[in-house]
């Protein structure tokens, strides 16, 4: 799994430092102080008049959706979840799983579809994981996920869209 950084630029990296992110990245050493640009950038401005106030609160402010209200849950067929962001490829219905959290969970993402990041917020030491390709915020990760992986990709289900498979 990568380890990467939440970037700095935009509106993204102006709540991450209002979020305190900066300061503990900053104490991880120079290289982690370093903005990371994920390849598609929008304004703030955007990504407000792009999501919906739901998926915004998610992706762009990393915010949490109550448990059991995504359709995403009960979503069984063959198919692909990507995310509501930028559109980018996330997981495989091939790695979903019922975790009985309320949340959509896989044991794996695809290959370079995600970034993870320390996250402090809380009181809690968690791995946030983001959309590689719009740094959009999608949910945790943690490590007590069914076999092959042992991995628990617990994501927000309004960060992602399904597409069923033609
Ligand atoms: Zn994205």
């Amino acid at each position: 799994m990568r380890l990467t950084r939440r970037h700095f630029l935009g509106a993204g990296g102006a709540f991450a430092a209002a979020a305190g992110l900066a300061p503990l990245l900053a104490g991880r050493g120079a290289r982690a102080a370093q903005p990371r640009a994920y390849p598609y950038t929008l304004s703030d401005a955007q990504w407000r008049a792009k999501l919906t106030p739901a998926q915004y609160e998610v992706l762009r402010r990393a915010g949490t959706e109550r448990p059991y209200t995504s359709p995403l849950n009960d979503e069984h067929r063959a198919g692909t979840f990507a995310c509501a962001g930028c559109a980018q490829n996330l997981f495989s219905s091939t790695t979903k799983f019922d975790s009985g959290t309320g949340w959509p969970s896989f044991w794996q993402p695809l290959d370079h579809a995600v970034d993870t990041l320390e996250d402090r917020s809380f009181g809690m030491r968690r791995t946030a994981v983001n959309c590689s390709n719009c740094g959009g915020h999608l949910g945790h990760v943690f490590d007590d996920g069914p076999r092959p992986t042992g991995l628990r990709y617990c994501m927000n289900g309004v960060a992602m869209r399904f597409t069923p498979q033609a």
